[in-house]
């Protein structure tokens, strides 16, 4: 009798096997459209919805804006998350201690994720794959931040790609990117084991946010993180600026770039949307850009590409030079000149317009990140790392490879990089691209009523001048922390100390 009803039982288990259900694992995915691995979770049955805040760790740690961007991208997600039945749960530590307990407690049998790039998040996701495959648990794991996985560009001897144009001429020949996925129209979600509620921890417990002080008003009033902003930015550009972009990209001084960078770098919208809803605005006449400024804009989303192929291969590329030879620079240590130009009090308008565009929104136009990098690495030959440190902390878009890469091609110890010798002069490239002085004055107002023709350069302003523009030079506003021609030919001695071979001859 015994011995029936258990094998009774058995036929009944073997009937009815635990039905099938899933996590995903959110990182830096944190959309529902065109994200594959949400995907793949959702149609393998309820899923349960995980967002761990890694504080600790090898991980480099998130600067102070990326976390207010954080913050503002997960109660974005939480939200349409709750808009489709299912909730966002969050927690905060160890993924490699979290993740195991999480999955064995639910019982889940499928966990996925979105690849990342940095070499600290590729050891922590291989030995979990690893752990959580060792306990029967199924991991899939898919790529939604680049158009192709860094391994798939390669010379023609497989080696990795070190110069841009050959490297994004095979990134195309690679193929036209997959379409991207839609959201999931239904998803069930598999709420967490009530042993685990007390892992679990509300969005004001991540204390992502500044309080005292709270300075994130500038980025509350410039940004709305999250999935549906990441969509209206690309609309809005496709509808306006994508028009004229291979020029009006140069001008701090207008609205002509996407600003869709801290959008990528949370993975909010993903590579291959744009790079699709770029080509169908186009087809479907609905932008009216030409071919030169489409094909300049997705190239600019190639640099991108081709930073993470850097990074891939470079795992050090935020602290170790490329180009080794750079090892021996004369680096100066000097904080108080460092610190002038953090808060924008160099002296040189553009550079000071650039560093407090910066710290008010958490973005700074990319041509102005040159200028101001230039200027800090040559004019007073401060290490590059020293000034990828301060964006990785004020930019909303500190993101691992572009950055890195953004810096050392400045310094010119990067791959594919501005020879060292290419000094920005901080007043022709105002005069350039910021020639009315707009963007100067927005955001150096203490001198914003000087004549256009000095905007760039008060300190040659007469005591006249000076006086109608109500300016005190080295009281309202500095003059400069050092003269432009000795500063390059202090930076072109040190050049010549490192006996590089791009020196001029
Ligand atoms: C010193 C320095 C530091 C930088 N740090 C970062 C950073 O931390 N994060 C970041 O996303 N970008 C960085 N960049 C690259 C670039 O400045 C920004 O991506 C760009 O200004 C973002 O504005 P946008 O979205 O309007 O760009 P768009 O001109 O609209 O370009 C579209 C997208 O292409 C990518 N892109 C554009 N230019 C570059 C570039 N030069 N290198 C790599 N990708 C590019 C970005 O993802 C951008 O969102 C840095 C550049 C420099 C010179």
């Amino acid at each position: 009798m015994r011995a029936l009803s258990q094998a009774a039982r058995v036929t009944e288990h073997h009937a009815n096997p635990m039905p099938a259900s899933s996590l995903h694992w959110f990182r830096d995915d944190l959309r529902l459209a065109d994200n594959p691995a949400l995907s793949a979770a959702v149609a393998h049955g309820p899923t349960l919805f995980l967002y761990i805040l890694d504080e600790g760790g090898s991980r480099r740690p998130l600067g102070g804006a990326s976390r207010w961007w954080l913050s503002r991208s997960l109660a974005a997600l939480a939200s349409a998350l709750e808009a489709k039945g299912s909730e966002l749960v969050l927690m905060r530590g160890d993924p490699a201690a979290i993740l195991p307990r999480v999955v064995e407690t639910s019982g889940v049998d499928l966990v996925t994720w979105s690849r990342r790039y940095d070499a600290p998040s590729m050891a922590l996701d291989s030995r979990l794959k690893a752990d959580l495959t060792a306990a029967g648990t199924r991991v899939e794991s898919f790529n939604a931040a680049l158009l192709n996985e860094p391994w798939q560009v390669a010379t023609k001897t497989g080696d990795p790609m070190k110069v841009f144009t050959p490297y994004w001429r095979a990134a195309r020949a690679v193929g036209e990117p997959a379409a991207p996925m839609p959201a999931p129209r239904r998803m069930a979600s598999l709420p967490l084991p009530a042993a685990l509620a007390a892992m679990a921890v509300s969005h004001a417990e991540l204390a992502l946010e500044p309080t005292r002080p709270d300075w994130a008003g500038g980025l509350r009033e410039t940004w709305t993180p999250g999935e549906a902003g990441a969509a209206a930015r690309l609309s809005e550009f496709l509808a306006g600026p994508l028009d004229g972009y291979g020029e009006g990209r140069d001008r701090p001084d207008r609205v002509a770039t996407s600003r869709l960078s801290p959008h990528l770098r949370f993975g909010e919208i993903g590579p291959r949307q744009i790079w699709h809803a770029t080509r169908s605005a186009i087809e479907s006449g609905d932008a009216s850009a030409g071919s030169s400024d489409v094909e300049k804009f997705l190239s600019e989303v190639g640099w991108r590409e081709f930073s993470y192929h850097l990074l891939f291969y470079n795992p050090d590329l935020a602290t170790e030079n490329f180009n080794r030879r750079f090892d021996a620079f004369p680096w100066r240590r000097d904080e108080p000149a460092l610190e002038r130009w953090q808060r924008g009090l160099t002296g040189y308008p553009i550079v000071d317009a650039g560093l407090r565009e910066l710290w008010t929104t958490g973005w700074m136009h990319n041509r102005v990140r040159m200028i101001t990098a230039s200027f800090l690495i040559k004019h007073l030959l401060i290490d590059w790392r020293q000034g990828e440190d301060w964006f990785w902390d004020t930019l909303v878009d500190a993101d691992p490879a572009n950055n890195a890469a953004g810096w050392q091609w400045v310094a010119g110890s990067g791959a594919d990089a501005s020879p060292y010798y290419r000094i920005f002069n901080p007043v022709t490239q105002g005069l350039k691209f910021d020639t009315a002085g707009r963007y100067v004055r927005r955001w150096v107002p203490e001198i914003a009523g000087l004549d256009d023709s000095l905007i760039h350069e008060p300190w040659k302003a007469d005591a006249g001048a000076l006086r109608r523009a109500g300016i005190a030079l080295g009281e309202t506003y500095p003059r400069p922390i050092v003269d432009l021609d000795l500063g390059r030919k202090r930076a072109l001695d040190a050049l010549a100390m490192t006996r590089s071979e791009d020196a001029p001859g």
